[in-house]
């Protein structure tokens, strides 16, 4: 299957968008001027259902809809474009409103990209001790983009603040120097846009290094998702697939970390051939999604992904809140609801799909997770625990958070039963300091 890539220059080029009113057109240029937008032929011809395309949550995750935008930006935005605003304008204008959607959240920048020999590596975060994550410069971009991606300014062309680092040296240099990181994600964008000539060079150093603490390699990806064809019948896709035995053949076990949102993306026989590609390698394959509003905002919908991964070979890993960037507003859920819909989800499943963890924020101290509500003397509480914490000691340690049916993130809550502050919040200050 050939890739074809459709963008803001050439989507009208799409003979489904072609038959839609010219309103909606109108609509996608406005905030795919703002929001990451590219989508390809297999989205398009294979996932969506264009006799439904205003509720299909594939149309929704590739195409940009008013809605992910304040009716203030988008008025804005639209009167530019209307009133035939050069390039230049146009960019500066979006940027503005982009300034204004929390472009980098969680402390990414500040806080998590470490130092060797008193130099920033500037493709390399490390803020969970067991794992260190890895952003190829090649790998900056993804087969499609999702409209609700917390990575966007990496594609928007807001080129300063771009993740990348070239050399894979460091890197090793790094892990060798830190005998507590076991794991190493690398992740993007996404890593399978990469050719397997590149993605060789890293992978293939990482595994001639011959680190010994280091026991897991794993990559994020939505290839699967979207671009399937990657495993299938793209030039170097045995290579790829013979790349990923290497790695497993060299004794480190690799982990695929697909993310799908939602089982629709798991139906045609393109991705389950592909799964099985993978899966013969000897890879693992973990799956993640965020919760989105207008996706996959329904327990019913990740019953039945977590239970058609599970028949195809894939582990279940984590569901996470949509994080707070971008159009939040748009595909947020309040995290009481958050865990009504984990909760049912959970329950209509086996213990086999039961892997998953969530809901949970991937936020400045770490990844928070509800655990559920509670009730002591009349007080309503989030239970609440670290998965992840920027300090080890934090994780498995139940704590509270004052009941807030609105609430969407963690800035959002208040400690509980008269504390004043979280018990993690001195800590944190300190270490943030450092
Ligand atoms: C999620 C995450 C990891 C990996 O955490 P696991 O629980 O091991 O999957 C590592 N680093 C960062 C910054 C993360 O957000
Ligand atoms: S695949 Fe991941 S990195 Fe790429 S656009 Fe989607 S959420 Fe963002």
């Amino acid at each position: 299957m050939k890739y074809k890539i459709f963008a803001l220059h050439n989507f009208r080029e799409i003979p489904q968008i072609a038959l839609l009113p010219e309103e909606e057109q109108f609509n996608i240029e406005v905030v795919g001027h703002v929001l990451p937008f590219k989508t390809n032929n297999y989205v398009v011809d294979e996932l969506i259902d264009w006799n439904n395309y205003k509720n299909d949550p594939i149309y929704i995750l590739n195409f940009p809809q008013k809605g992910m935008l304040s009716e203030e930006d988008f008025e804005h935005m639209a009167k530019v474009i209307r009133s035939g605003a050069d390039r230049y304008t146009i960019k500066k204008e979006a940027n503005k409103i982009r300034e204004k959607l929390n472009p980098h959240p969680a402390g990414q920048l500040e806080y998590n990209v470490p130092e060797l020999n008193g130099v920033r590596l500037n493709g390399i975060q490390h803020k969970y001790n067991e794992t260190v994550l890895f952003f190829p410069s090649q790998g900056q971009t993804c087969h499609a983009y999702c409209t609700f991606c917390f990575r966007w300014p990496q594609f928007t062309g807001m080129d300063e603040l771009k993740f990348a680092m070239k050399e894979v040296n460091l890197l090793i240099e790094y892990i060798k120097q830190h005998p507590e990181v076991t794991d190493i994600l690398i992740t993007g964008g996404d890593p399978m846009v990469m050719k397997t000539k590149i993605l060789d060079i890293y992978l293939s150093s990482i595994i001639e290094a011959d680190i010994p603490h280091l026991q897991n390699i794993r990559i994020g990806s939505k290839s699967l998702a979207f671009w399937p064809y990657r495993y299938l019948t793209d030039n170097d896709a045995d290579d790829v697939l013979r790349l990923f035995k290497k790695v497993v053949d060299s004794g480190k076990s690799l982990a695929f970390m697909a993310h799908f949102n939602h089982y629709k993306e798991l139906k045609t026989e393109a991705v389950q051939e592909a799964i099985k590609r993978i899966r013969a390698t000897g890879a693992q394959i973990r799956t993640q999604s965020p919760l989105l509003n207008n996706i996959n905002a329904d327990p019913e919908v990740w019953s039945t992904m977590w239970k058609k991964q599970v028949q195809l070979g894939l582990i279940p890993y984590y569901m996470f809140i949509a994080r707070d960037t971008g159009a939040q507003e748009y595909f947020g859920v309040p995290l009481a609801k958050a865990w009504e819909i984990f909760q049912k989800a959970y329950i209509n499943v086996s213990g086999v799909a039961r892997t998953v963890r969530g809901p949970s924020m991937s936020c400045t101290p770490g990844k928070v997770r509800i655990i559920g509500t509670t009730e002591v003397k009349g007080e309503k509480a989030f239970v609440l625990e670290f998965i992840q914490g920027r300090k080890n000691d934090w994780v498995c340690r139940p704590f509270f958070a004052k009941y807030d049916e609105e609430a969407l993130w963690i800035n959002d809550l208040k400690p509980a039963f008269g504390n004043e502050n979280f018990f993690f919040e001195e800590d944190l200050s300190e270490i943030l300091l450092k």
